[in-house]
């Protein structure tokens, strides 16, 4: 089990402490084995780029800029360990999927703006995958595609209504509907009601792969430095100073790549208030036997996701388990670091999985963790300078960033060269996001819309069985 349960603490504030966060592991972290973090930050010294964050952003950016730019000081300062964060701790799918749903974006965004984010997004899938295949990342990858499923009428109209939009959008070469004969017989459950099927996903073991991307970025030449939170970071004339516990770091330009625990980050409230952490948790099942594997189909072991408000996503792993996440989405009201653990959301992920495969009733779960993704009223993620160009903060990657956080590190390096380029055009590039200003009203509206978003599932699966 991953987390002792404590949730009576759950209002209460916590100085971030490295040694007590790694006790708190996800199942790829658990399943890496031994892993030797590299030591904390022994002097002080100038430095060219100075990236806060060791996850998917973080070790891209710092990566490509050094690849730009032999001759430059670049460092990774890390509060906890290499995949300490989102990075280590996701569903693993490396999807086109964008902000919160289609429609939504849909609504917010417009046509237009849907479009591009597709095109930016299938860059990214397309990126992510060579990058494992040039430099033989062993992160389990494979590119066997998503699902895109639903359990009732009421939410299959809605999928129609998107397939319909993806298609009058000219994104659907990858996607086919099928209805719900087919997707029982691929998939041996009586709860699917039909869906979409989409070739062009990947999935990978997020531990492995932001491991592998350490490795790469220090073969470069890139410095990291693990178990070095960052403390203060202040803004002069002629350089950004960024402190730690014990040294600090001059440094002509940083990047925030702290994603779900931005509102941490001790630079100015326009930074923290850009996004908010909501937490999902997840279920693994032990692995499957091949008779298990039978009674349940899914021969080509594909990503899901269903189209409910608080979506579940699961799949398969490297080893034959099944892993159960989402079905619920939660805000709290302490620092995104300090782990909070969710026993009814483990509880409702189980039941899920077993609802969707009766086949599984006895089948023992075997690990249980959790993690936040960063959000943002705007519901979708954002690359800004903060303040002046010398800072650039990335966040609001929602539940889809694995691919996403990848093409940003080009991106973001584009930016740091100080180069317009058809990446840096994208429109989430140094857009205008709204601020979160008020934690209390954040807090509060996160649950509200919570109990909103739970009442649409409610009504639209109120016609299937328990
Ligand atoms: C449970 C879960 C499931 C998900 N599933 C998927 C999925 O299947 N597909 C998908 O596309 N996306 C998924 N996501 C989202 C995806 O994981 C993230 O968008 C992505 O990993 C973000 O990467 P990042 O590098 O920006 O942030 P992170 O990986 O969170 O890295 C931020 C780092 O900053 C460090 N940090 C924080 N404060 C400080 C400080 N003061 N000083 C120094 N370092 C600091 C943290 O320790 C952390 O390591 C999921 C997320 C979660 C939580």
């Amino acid at each position: 089990m991953a987390f002792t349960p404590s949730p009576d603490d759950e209002n209460k504030n916590m100085t971030v402490d490295p040694r007590t966060q790694l006790e708190n592991k996800s199942f790829w972290q658990r399943n890496y084995g031994a892993y030797s973090p590299n030591p904390p930050l022994t002097e002080s010294f100038k430095a060219d780029v100075v990236i806060i964050g060791a996850g998917f952003t973080g070790l891209n950016t710092a990566w490509q800029f050094k690849q730009d730019n032999p001759n430059a000081r670049v460092v990774v300062l890390e509060a906890a360990i290499v995949g300490f964060g989102a990075s280590g701790r996701n569903a693993g799918f490396s999807t086109k999927m964008f902000g919160l749903e289609p429609e939504m974006v849909l609504l917010r965004w417009g046509r237009q703006k849907m479009f591009e984010a597709h095109q930016y997004l299938k860059k990214a899938v397309a990126y992510t995958r060579n990058l494992i295949e040039e430099h033989q990342f062993q992160s389990d990858y494979q590119h066997n595609g998503l699902v895109r499923i639903s359990y009732s009428d009421k939410q299959l109209d809605r999928m129609k209504k998107t397939y319909q939009l993806f298609q009058e959008l000219g994104i659907d070469d990858d996607m086919t509907w099928r209805d719900r004969s087919q997707v029982q017989q691929d998939f041996h459950s009586d709860q699917f009601a039909g869906g979409i099927y989409e070739t062009d996903t990947g999935q990978l073991d997020p531990c492995k792969q932001v491991r592998a991307l350490k490795k790469l970025a220090e073969s470069a030449g890139v410095e990291i430095y693990e178990t070095t939170p960052v403390t203060h970071i202040e803004r002069t004339a002629s350089v950004i100073l960024i402190e730690t516990p014990s040294h600090k770091i001059a440094a002509d330009k940083i990047v925030v790549a702290t994603n779900a625990y931005s509102r941490q980050i001790p630079d100015t409230r326009r930074l923290q208030t850009r996004q908010y952490p909501l937490w999902t948790y997840q279920v693994v099942t032990e692995p499957l036997t091949e008779a298990q594997w039978d009674s349940i189909g899914w021969k080509n072991r594909q990503s899901f996701g269903d189209n409910r408000q608080m979506l579940h996503y699961f799949r398969p792993t490297a080893d034959g388990r099944i892993i159960m996440g989402g079905g619920d989405a939660i805000v709290y009201r302490t620092e995104a670091m300090r782990e909070v653990p969710s026993p009814a959301s483990w509880d409702h992920c189980e039941a899920h999985l077993k609802w969707i495969y009766p086949q599984l009733r006895n089948t023992r779960i075997d690990y249980r963790w959790g993690g936040p993704v960063s959000v943002n009223v705007d519901m979708v993620p954002e690359i800004s300078f903060i303040n002046d160009e010398r800072v650039i903060y990335s966040g609001g990657c929602f539940g889809h960033g694995v691919a996403l956080t990848h093409l940003n590190g080009r991106t973001i390096a584009d930016l740091l060269n100080g180069n317009k380029s058809e990446l840096t055009d994208f429109w989430i590039v140094n857009r205008r996001s709204i601020s979160l200003s008020s934690d209390t009203l954040t807090f509060l509206g996160g649950r509200l819309a919570r109990k909103a978003l739970r009442a649409w599932d409610c009504w639209e699966e109120r016609k299937l069985k328990a």
